[in-house]
């Protein structure tokens, strides 16, 4: 008999009636004949909420505590999930994520999971039980309760679709499945039928929020067979995978996009050997993100140095840099906020040279200035105005295909 994981996010379980909703779903898969195991997120906004109860009591919460907090809004989920299935009766028993046997690194508010030990689960399993499991939490080895990080549900599914062997780890939510842009400012875009775990990584780092990038990076370390699914409708979702081929020899496969960034440019930097990573240790030490880097050479010893962070970093930023001008022995720093990051991500990138090419064409067509620039081996993005994201958003996603309905080409 088959394994399936089945995560529902919080979105899909924001009343009652869509517990009993989602609790009808699962139910089908177990009369199935399938071993089920059900991954909640908490209910709705319950995870902002509490958040929001913290801020009201303290700014500086202790992260152990932080954890202990919100590790209950799962917990109200897996308890009524568990309630509404054997109501149906459908037998089912909920676990937290220690009784699951989430086991974390020593970390608050961000662990990655370290083993899962499943012999709770496989035993109740066998009894026939649906096996309801608090999405997002863990324990360390010393018994602290730990959280992976928002969006973290979809970590903990996949690791115990890893850890049991599953078929399939269904992602339920509430989009249809993963989409060559984003709809709501892309009308073009469509529901991709599959998508390598590569190419997924990729747009989940560049913000499509519908996987977590950690969860992708688990299912493809793991080779778990994922699937992006809508938690209502029963349409076919995205397959995730190892190796999809390219529908129509399109050679990009998404256009995503960001906006509120920020470009910082350190003028006049000492062409020391320790010049950069003394910048670069000192915004991470104030957890700034640095995100694209361009070192250009102006002369024998001076050097400039651009890098984009997030408009919300920008203030530290240049407080931390100007701080200590001395000691790093720079000129002067100079900022552009109001900017975006526009990326193209495919596999077919790797044996098609000039995709970097074509994309500046295609935005210096619609006189879309490109103002840094950074790529992978399957991804290309550039920064432009935040004016002239969505724009450039549609052209780049048209100038590639990108709208074109999919023949099988398998
Ligand atoms: N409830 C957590 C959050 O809102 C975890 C999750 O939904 O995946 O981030
Ligand atoms: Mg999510």
């Amino acid at each position: 008999m088959g394994t399936i994981v089945i995560k529902f996010g919080g979105s899909s379980l924001s009343t009652t009636d869509k517990i009993k909703q989602a609790a009808k779903r699962i139910a089908n898969y177990k009369e199935k004949g399938k071993k089920v195991v059900v991954v909640v997120s908490a209910m709705g906004k319950t995870t902002d909420q509490l958040l929001q109860l913290a801020e009201q009591i303290t700014e500086n919460p202790a992260k152990r505590e932080m954890d202990m907090l919100l590790a209950t809004g799962e917990q109200v989920s897996i308890s009524l999930l568990s309630m509404a299935l054997t109501e149906m009766g459908m037998p089912a028993v909920s676990f937290t994520g220690w009784q699951a046997g989430i086991v974390t690194e020593k970390v608050h508010s961000n662990a990655r999971i370290v083993d899962v030990k499943i012999d709770p689960i496989e035993r109740k399993l066998s009894e026939g039980k649906i096996i309801v499991a608090a999405g997002f939490q863990g324990v360390t080895e010393d018994g602290e309760i730990t959280t992976l990080g928002r969006g973290g549900s979809d970590t903990t599914a996949v690791a115990l679709a890893a850890a049991l062997g599953a078929e399939r780890c269904l992602i339920c939510t509430d989009v249809t499945g993963v989409y060559t842009s984003d709809p709501r400012y892309v009308p073009q875009a469509r529901k991709l039928p599959a998508i390598s775990y590569d190419e997924m990584l990729e747009l989940a780092n560049l913000g499509a929020g519908v996987l977590h990038p950690r969860a992708v990076e688990f299912a493809k370390n793991h080779k778990v067979s994922l699937e992006v699914r809508s938690s209502t409708e029963d349409e076919e979702g995205t397959v995730i995978e190892e190796e999809v081929s390219m529908e129509n020899n399109l050679i990009v496969r998404g256009v995503a996009f960001e906006k509120d960034m920020t470009r910082l440019t350190v003028f006049g930097l000492k062409n020391e050997i320790t010049g950069l990573s003394s910048i670069f240790s000192e915004l991470a030490k104030s957890e700034i993100d640095v995100d694209i880097i361009i070192q250009s050479q102006t002369d024998g010893n001076k050097t400039n140095l651009s890098f984009s962070i997030k408009n919300k970093d920008r203030q530290a930023a240049v407080n931390v840099l100007e701080s200590q001008k001395e000691t790093l022995g720079f000129e002067s720093i100079e900022y552009e906020a109001g900017l975006a990051k526009v990326s193209i991500v495919g596999s077919g990138m790797v044996s098609n040279p000039g995709v970097a090419a074509q994309m500046f064409q295609v935005l210096a067509d619609k006189d879309i200035q490109i103002k840094m620039v950074s790529t992978s081996e399957i991804k290309v993005s550039a920064v432009v105005e935040e004016a002239k994201m969505h724009a450039a958003a549609q052209t780049l996603h048209e100038a590639f295909d990108l709208g074109a309905v999919a023949e099988e080409v398998k």
